[in-house]
């Protein structure tokens, strides 16, 4: 038998699939979708492998095949339905299909596993302290020689968060390759809480069915349609917040279910907590499979496991879902699909919703979109027709969609106010306090970053390997970089003029809740941001202190913003709004609406009427007034106007090319040596615009720099660029690294 093995590199040149001999021994066990390991060119070391094909042996050989090794897993995970995604993603990605295909593995390698649990209360945790692209290029210009090291590291890139006992049980290596890499700061190990076991924990109540509400059966009935005719069709439902969509999904899965076909589930990340699954598992129970990054790779491989047995019919879980290996996939349900954690920031960068749309088609499948503030992208897509729309106006249970009041934070400034809670929000907390109801301050991550200047000559601290202002932590004195997590502590001298007059600046969470504590002493106060949820299931107690109401107060970042269910919470007030209001990329207004948007749904949930305060300087500005006046389409018209006059998406695409490596001078050379060959015999069908640097010039002591295509893509023009791509990059210099982003949301 004759296997054609894809091997496992990063060399694009080398992404081709190889004739392998399978031995007699192993003959009953090779199937496609297996990986191997084979020895490969010249070198010693052993490659991994997927098998993509098996043949009948050839009869007489021109030459003698090497034979296959091992084989490596006793389950398959792709089939050649997968395969065929796979080259998809590879094509309008432009990565490898093996990249592809390690999206469709499950996490973990070894297939033996038994997962022995620990004793202890804190578990170790294994994460990448530099970026993928930094490590793909030590590895390249070896710089990384060992191939423990190797695989260890190229393991981490596509698993985050990883117990240490299951690397190496897993990886079956030893502990001491998991402390060179640290030592030689590739990786980081963090303590934290034991992890969050869903299933276990879960003691939930069967729910049943609700009787719809009116609009809520109009959605129902016309979605159901299409899952009975079996036929491919992408329907976004637009419902206000609490307008029951949650219901919505429930029933459509009911009858994708009765119709013998399954059902994935996408939420945001950051809003797949208890409460969300809860949901899921009290209508469907052991039918449900969960699949979360801050579950133990163990768990998440049963839970894999699970999926391919066809044990279950439905999976929820974060992006990475997308990729569950399930097949007769009937219904995939995005919900908040406007959110940005649907785009994938490592290579491949790829879109869930895309992703889900191919899958859906070639399966003759329902896609189903949600959203209180869906992307302007798709909400075109139901003016040209390619998406069905469906709109729920109204608030399910009978709770009111909230006031919103304009707080005008000019008037304070004559007022003499300095505090960042205006005179207004600071009365409606005490008003709120006093009839003992709950109130959450958000405060944008835009606006939330303190940084450290010198008042005499105004140097601001940065981080010596990013060019980026490190943020302050008062706490423990520190300046911290967020990007390449740098640490300074102590600082209190300016290193430019010597000054010791150094302040902080901006707002942050933190600072925030400093100055309400100083206000009103007597009240508790819960904050939830980035630096308050490291422990795996810290956001979880947070908002469940919040909800048992053990605080009078939330302050928090996006992270509250997501749907959770606080019926006694009748005050919502947004500070930083201006910061949010003030950045500029094609994107940031649909980020800016959608966010000052979600967060106002916070608010008055339940019974009791809720209040929205939203402070700002710029009173006027087109996202508050569609916020205030609660109206999607008054944003979206003046939005999709703005996209059509200077030629952003939906109406052009834009690939957007990052050349980075160590080397400033090699990188303006490939940037350059990629302009030429994309602008090499173009008629004016695209527009690449000269290489520029991004906003953040260095990054991880890597210089970087950008080219960018702008095109109405059709398939001729994207064949086109494809393969200029694979020129360039038979073109291009070693210690270079060139990632590639389409319509890329921050830029
Ligand atoms: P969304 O997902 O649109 O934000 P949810 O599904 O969370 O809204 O619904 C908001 C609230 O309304 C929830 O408490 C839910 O139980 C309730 N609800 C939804 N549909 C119904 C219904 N048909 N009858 C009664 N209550 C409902
Ligand atoms: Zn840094
Ligand atoms: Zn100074």
């Amino acid at each position: 038998m004759i296997a054609k093995i894809l091997i496992n590199t990063s060399v694009n040149s080398l992404n081709k699939v190889y004739d392998y001999l399978v031995p007699k021994s192993l003959e009953n066990d090779a199937e496609i979708g297996k990986r191997v390991q084979v020895s490969f060119g010249r070198g010693k070391n052993l490659e991994e492998g997927i098998i993509v094909k098996l043949e009948e042996d050839i009869e007489n050989p021109k030459y003698k095949l090497k034979e296959i090794t091992a084989i490596l897993d006793d389950v398959s995970y792709i089939n050649p339905n997968r395969l065929k995604l796979a080259k998809y993603i590879a094509y309008i990605y432009f990565c490898n299909v093996y990249d592809a295909l390690k999206l469709m593995l499950p996490p973990g390698t070894k297939s033996k596993n038994s997962s022995k649990s620990l004793d202890t209360k804190k578990d170790s945790v294994v994460s990448l302290a530099k970026s993928s692209d930094e490590i793909m290029q030590d590895i390249e210009t070896n710089v990384i020689k060992s191939a423990k090291q190797i695989q260890l590291l190229s393991f981490l890139m596509y698993n985050d968060y990883v117990l240490i006992n299951d690397i190496i049980e897993g990886l079956s290596i030893s502990r001491s390759v998991i402390n060179t890499a640290q030592k030689n700061g590739y990786i980081k190990i963090d303590k934290v809480e034991k992890e969050v076991d869903f299933l276990k924990d879960l003691e939930v109540e069967k729910s049943y069915p609700l009787e719809p509400t009116d609009e809520q059966k109009v959605v129902i009935d016309g979605i159901s349609k299409h899952i009975y005719d079996e036929e491919y069709k992408q329907c976004l439902i637009h419902g206000v917040t609490g307008s029951g969509k949650t219901e919505v999904y429930l029933q459509l899965i009911d009858r994708v279910l009765t119709q013998g076909r399954k059902a994935i589930v996408l939420v945001p990340e950051i809003s797949l907590t208890y409460q969300t699954v809860e949901r899921f598992v009290a209508r469907f129970g052991n039918d449900v499979a969960i699949l979360h990054s801050k579950m133990t790779i163990s768990k998440r491989k049963e839970e894999y496991k699970r999926i391919k047995s066809g044990k279950v019919n439905i999976v929820i879980g974060a992006r990475s879902a997308i990729f569950a290996p399930i097949d007769n996939v009937g219904l995939i349900i995005i919900d908040e699909e406007h959110d940005t954690s649907y785009y994938s920031q490592t290579k491949p960068k790829y879109s869930t919703k895309d992703i889900a749309a191919y899958i859906c088609k070639e399966a003759n499948a329902v896609l189903v979109l949600g959203s209180a503030t869906p992307e302007i992208s798709t909400y075109n897509k139901v003016i040209n027709g390619t998406v069905e729309l469906y709109e729920m106006k109204n608030r399910a249970a009978n709770a009111k969609l909230p006031e919103i009041e304009i707080v005008d934070l000019k008037m304070d400034k004559v007022m003499g106010n300095t505090s960042n809670i205006s005179i207004r929000l600071k009365e409606a907390i005490l008003d709120n306090i006093k009839n003992k109801e709950q109130t959450m301050l958000f405060l944008n991550k835009r606006g939330y970053n303190s940084y450290l200047t010198c008042k005499q000559c105004g140097y601001v601290f940065n981080c010596p390997n990013c060019d980026v202002a490190m943020t302050y932590h008062k706490t423990n004195n520190l300046l911290l970089c967020h990007y390449c997590s740098h640490v300074e502590k102590n600082v209190h001298i300016c290193p430019k003029c010597g000054s010791e007059e150094i302040s902080s600046y901006n707002l942050g969470t933190e600072k925030l809740e400093e100055e309400l504590r100083e206000l009103y002493p007597q009240i508790s106060i819960l904050r939830m941001d980035a630096d308050t949820t490291v422990a795996r299931d810290s956001q979880q107690k947070i908002l469940d202190e919040f909800k048992n109401g053990n605080a009078d107060v939330l302050i928090g970042t996006q992270m509250i913003s997501k749907g959770h269910d606080m019926p006694n919470v009748t005050l919502v007030g947004i500070i930083g709004t201006d910061a949010l209001l003030a950045m500029n990329d094609f994107s940031s207004s649909e980020r800016a609406f959608s966010n000052i948007y979600q967060v106002s749904g916070r608010a008055g949930r339940s019974t009791k009427p809720g209040k929205v305060l939203i402070q700002t300087s710029d009173t006027e500005n087109y996202i508050i007034e569609a916020v205030k006046n609660n109206s999607y389409k008054d944003f979206f018209e003046k939005e999709i106007e703005y996209r059509k006059t200077f030629g952003y998406p939906p109406f052009i695409d834009i690939l957007l090319f990052e050349i980075s490596g160590a080397n400033l001078q090699d990188v303006k050379l490939d940037a350059e040596k990629l302009y030429n060959i994309l602008n090499y015999g173009n008629k004016n069908e695209y527009r690449v615009f000269s290489p520029k640097s991004p906003y953040i010039q260095k990054l991880n002591n890597r210089f970087r720099i950008n080219v960018m295509v702008k095109a109405r893509l059709n398939t001729k023009i994207y064949s086109d660029v494809y393969s200029k791509i694979k020129e360039y990059n038979t073109k291009k210099k070693k210690n270079t690294n060139l990632s590639i982003t389409r319509n890329p949301i921050f830029i």
